[in-house]
């Protein structure tokens, strides 16, 4: 399955479902490592759980998930709270509008959607108030949709360049959303890009491991076949949202 089809995927309610559909998601990535020659655990599977209530969440920590992704600052935060007793850790993968930073830097174990440099200054302020150091990813906007969030490809290296002045930022790797298509050949070159930019930013020593966090539900195979060291994948194991998602990326 690619892109939008989204038909194929069950609501995941009891431990058996989530256990399940985990193994399943688990066994693809493991086959498309092995196919690229990749060594098995080269993948981290961030499982993301926008739009899914508290009750669900923790049928899916039972069923060993250890850390949610999170569009929504607001969302994010309220879960993290009512969800305080498991052992679970939060990473924000959405636009951070900048008056939120100090929430994101309060309850975040990691932010994927850094893409400017008001947001990194705010982040690092708040940060630097808690104590607390956070690991972040620079989202670039691969696909050049005017819809998307990111930063253009030209401004990823100046980008990095300005964020090792800010201590309590501690950068992993670029992120970034493909283009929504049922044609792995228009999808394959946002992935492309993403490392690219990655391999550039590595030779100047700018970005720490050089993660890159590509491929979701319809494309983790293919994102893994082009380098993804963390795929973020929601309705694959939730199963499909019922909201769509033009309310998590303006203009879709
Ligand atoms: C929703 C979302 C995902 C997961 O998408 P699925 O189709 O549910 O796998 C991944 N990344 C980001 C940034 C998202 O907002």
């Amino acid at each position: 399955m690619t892109g939008s089809d989204t038909t194929a995927y069950s609501t995941a309610r009891t431990v058996e479902d989530f256990t399940r559909n985990l193994q399943a998601v688990n066994t693809r990535i493991g086959a498309a490592l092995q196919r690229a020659g990749r060594e098995p655990g080269e993948v981290r599977l961030l499982p993301v759980s926008k739009t899914v209530d508290e009750d669900r969440l923790r049928v899916a920590a039972a069923a060993g998930c250890t850390m949610f992704g999170e569009n929504k600052v607001q969302e994010a935060m309220r879960k993290w709270r009512n969800l305080s007793d498991l052992d679970v850790e939060w990473s924000v993968i959405g636009h951070l509008q900048t008056n939120k930073a100090k929430d994101v830097a309060e309850f975040a174990a990691e932010f994927q959607a850094l893409d400017n440099p008001r947001a990194a200054a705010a982040l690092d302020r708040r940060l630097q108030a808690l104590g607390r150091q956070l690991d972040v990813y620079v989202q670039v906007n691969t696909s050049g949709e005017e819809s998307k969030y990111g930063l253009a490809p030209d401004d990823v290296i100046p980008f990095l360049k300005t964020l090792p002045a800010y201590t309590a930022l501690r950068v992993r790797g670029l992120m970034t959303i493909a283009v929504f298509s049922t044609d792995p050949e228009r999808v394959r070159p946002c992935f492309r890009l993403l490392r690219s930019l990655r391999d550039q930013a590595r030779d100047l020593d700018l970005i720490g491991p050089g993660e890159l966090s590509m491929g979701m539900s319809g494309d983790y195979e293919l994102a893994i076949a082009e380098g993804s060291t963390c795929v973020r994948v929601g309705q694959a194991i939730f199963g499909a949202r019922p909201t769509p998602d033009s309310q998590y990326w303006p203009g879709n």
